[in-house]
């Protein structure tokens, strides 16, 4: 009877599996596609991470330990997979994330800046932002590289004993008896917790939480910036810019990439993952090219590629990291609504705690289940 098995292996499966195996645990971790693939949420080389959580004061306690295990992953793994580049915060000076990032770094005694537009350009020559929207510059944010951090957890779970099985496709589970059955194409499998790490396919394999989470298309689009010198790593933070015609979010050019946008909500898709448009298109593009020419003008070359990608937004939000109603064999770890990939090694680190002693020290009690609508 194994321990624990794993449903999805993105990026917060990845991290289950190698803090469940890193503690004795017999494990067994099952990927529909690719181990890493780019269809799901954890793709195009780069993540934000920034200690600056405007989004609730619940979030920084978690991201500070997120920082520390992926700093001890980048050890094992003897692979950089953290850059630091400063992140900003900037928008209307009363705005929700100007005023949350500003509380955070308070509360937390964070380093921090806080610039006018001028200022912030004067700083960095690539932000050219209304002239009246002020930004909260906090030196630790920074990049991961999120296949190489998916990686690096599979490759140590697999060194630790775990089983990790790309095209191993979970087609459903019921629990009895205190254990759950897992059923594959290969057979079913038995072990005392399911830990669904399913991303935006969530829904297809837990129905109740269905309603709850609603996948949605996003669009990255990277550019040859015409002054290449301000938007390298060391002149140009990660961002999040609270601007007419956005929310933005976007990074420096890392491994010759090109500057990378993305904009909060797209064009708001909801979504089948498994029958969403993969393709990118001009208006996706426009939408993009807007925010550029806006605010990042000598970012306005030629477009260097465009992928898709995929949200799984809860009502509120917030994550939902949980036992599954009704069912005490059964964890979800979902809903991560466009910013969960920095708290992957943490959530590992939870999801361990939960299946393998019952509990955890980490304060998840923003992510219950039971706030959603059934
Ligand atoms: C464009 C974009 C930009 C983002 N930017 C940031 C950012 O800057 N910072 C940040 O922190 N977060 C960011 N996010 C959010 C973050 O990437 C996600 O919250 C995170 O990647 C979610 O990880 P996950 O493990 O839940 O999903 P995934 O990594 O998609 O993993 C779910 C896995 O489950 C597998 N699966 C599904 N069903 C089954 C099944 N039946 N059987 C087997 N396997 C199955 C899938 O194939 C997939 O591999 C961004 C997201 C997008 C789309």
């Amino acid at each position: 009877m194994l321990d624990a098995i794993v449903a999805g292996v993105g990026g917060m499966g990845s991290a289950a599996a190698w803090h469940l195996a890193a503690r004795g645990a017999s494990v067994l971790a099952l990927e529909r596609f690719d181990i890493p693939h780019d269809q799901g949420s954890s793709h195009g080389g780069s993540r934000i991470i920034r200690l600056a959580y405007w989004e609730h004061p619940s979030y920084v306690p978690l991201v500070r330990r997120a920082y520390a295990l992926w700093r001890a992953l980048e050890a094992d793994a003897g692979e950089p997979l953290l850059v630091v580049t400063g992140s900003v915060d900037a928008g209307p000076r009363g705005g929700r994330n100007v005023q949350g990032a500003r509380a955070a770094c308070a509360a937390n005694d964070l380093p921090h800046d806080e610039l006018d537009s001028a200022a912030l350009t004067r700083r960095f020559p690539g932000y050219r932002l209304p002239s009246d929207a002020v930004a909260i510059f906090q030196p630790d944010g920074g990049i991961l590289r999120p296949e190489a951090c998916i990686s690096a957890h599979v490759s140590l779970a697999r060194r630790r004993g775990a089983d990790v099985r790309a095209h191993a496709r979970v087609l459903g589970w019921e629990s009895a008896g205190g254990v759950v059955h897992v059923r594959t194409e290969d057979g079913v499998h038995t072990a005392r917790t399911l830990v669904i790490t399913a991303g935006a396919w969530t829904g297809s394999i837990v129905r109740p939480l269905a309603q709850a989470l609603a996948p949605e298309r996003q669009v990255m689009l990277w550019t040859q910036p015409l002054r290449p010198e301000r938007f390298v790593v060391g002149a140009f933070p990660v961002f999040y810019i609270d601007v007419p015609g956005g929310p933005f979010y976007g990074y420096p050019s890392l491994d010759h990439a090109g500057f990378k946008i993305g904009r909060y909500h797209h064009r708001r898709e909801h979504v089948d993952p498994d029958t969403m448009d993969r393709a990118c298109h001009g208006e996706d593009e426009r939408v993009l090219r807007d925010g550029i020419r806006r605010y990042f003008p000598d970012a306005d070359g030629a477009t260097l590629a465009m992928k898709t990608c995929l949200f799984t937004n809860s009502p509120d939000e917030h994550f939902v990291i949980d036992w599954l109603p009704g069912e005490r064999r059964v964890l979800v770890a979902a809903g991560f609504s466009g910013h969960g990939f920095k708290f992957c090694s943490v959530v590992g680190e939870i999801l361990a705690d939960l299946a393998l002693d019952g509990g955890t020290r980490h304060d998840i009690s923003l992510f219950s289940a039971a706030r959603l609508p059934t």
